[in-house]
């Protein structure tokens, strides 16, 4: 965790954007295998060395099925007004396991959402962990490795026991800065190392969860790091601050 964060922190001056990292490393993007329909309604793609299971709900039934459901639609509605549950689905089930079956993952939702677009060509253009409803919006297809990455990023957001105190922080400077007319050199430069702290350990979380996948394909972790550092530079995920 330290070595992660220690080369994270010296890399400041190399930012290497999600469209190099797809260039250079066409591999890691690849499609896990082809798709499979289970017997119980599931599909599950597959290469040999990683296999992968998800299912899901449409997002709009659940709703109607879920005592909070209007809660969860507001919230999400308050930070995006194109907001449509009937374009998602929510992930019910989500394992990872390597060739010989071994499990490395088994998601749980019965305490926590992840959403997704059903169509990828209108997915919102970052993905969102939202801590007050303990709901993920990802703005990939869970079924993509960088997908996978970046949920896995946005659960480390969830599974932070500092976040919420960083959040109340930030929620605490913006009215500082209202009322200092700005955001003073001194706001932006707390609310920014609360930013890239919290970036910095959802990004270690999830790689720790996907170092199986990235040794099988054979990636540079090196490489895999520098993706993490040009998305957290390009503050692609956005943590909610209520
Ligand atoms: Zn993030």
């Amino acid at each position: 965790m330290k070595n992660i964060e220690n080369m994270l922190s010296k890399r400041e001056s190399t930012i290497i954007t999600e469209d190099n990292f797809v260039a250079k490393f066409p591999k890691f993007f690849e499609n896990i295998g082809s798709e499979i329909k289970n017997v119980d309604g599931s599909v599950s793609f597959e290469n040999g060395e990683v296999k992968v299971t998800l299912d899901s709900q449409d997002f709009e039934e659940y709703l109607d099925s879920c005592e909070d459901g209007e809660v969860l639609k507001g919230v999400i509605t308050d930070s995006d007004q194109s907001f449509d549950p009937r374009d998602y689905v929510r992930l019910n089930k989500f394992i990872i396991e390597d060739g010989s079956n071994s499990l490395i993952l088994d998601y749980k939702n019965e305490y926590r959402t992840v959403i997704y677009k059903k169509r990828d060509d209108s997915a919102p253009s970052r993905s969102e962990a939202f801590h007050d409803i303990d709901l993920v919006r990802l703005h990939r297809q869970p079924s993509s490795p960088d997908g996978i990455l970046v949920l896995l990023h946005e659960i480390g957001h969830l599974e932070d026991p500092e976040l919420s105190e960083g959040v109340q922080r930030q929620s605490t400077l913006k009215f500082e800065a209202i009322i200092a007319g700005g955001y003073t050199k001194e706001i932006k430069e707390e609310n920014d190392a609360i930013t890239l702290k919290s970036e910095r350990k959802a990004w270690a979380y999830a790689l720790n969860k996907i170092r199986f996948i990235i040794r099988k394909l054979g990636i540079p972790e090196e490489s895999v790091k520098d993706f993490i550092h040009g998305y957290t530079l390009g503050s692609y995920c956005k943590t909610m601050h209520h």
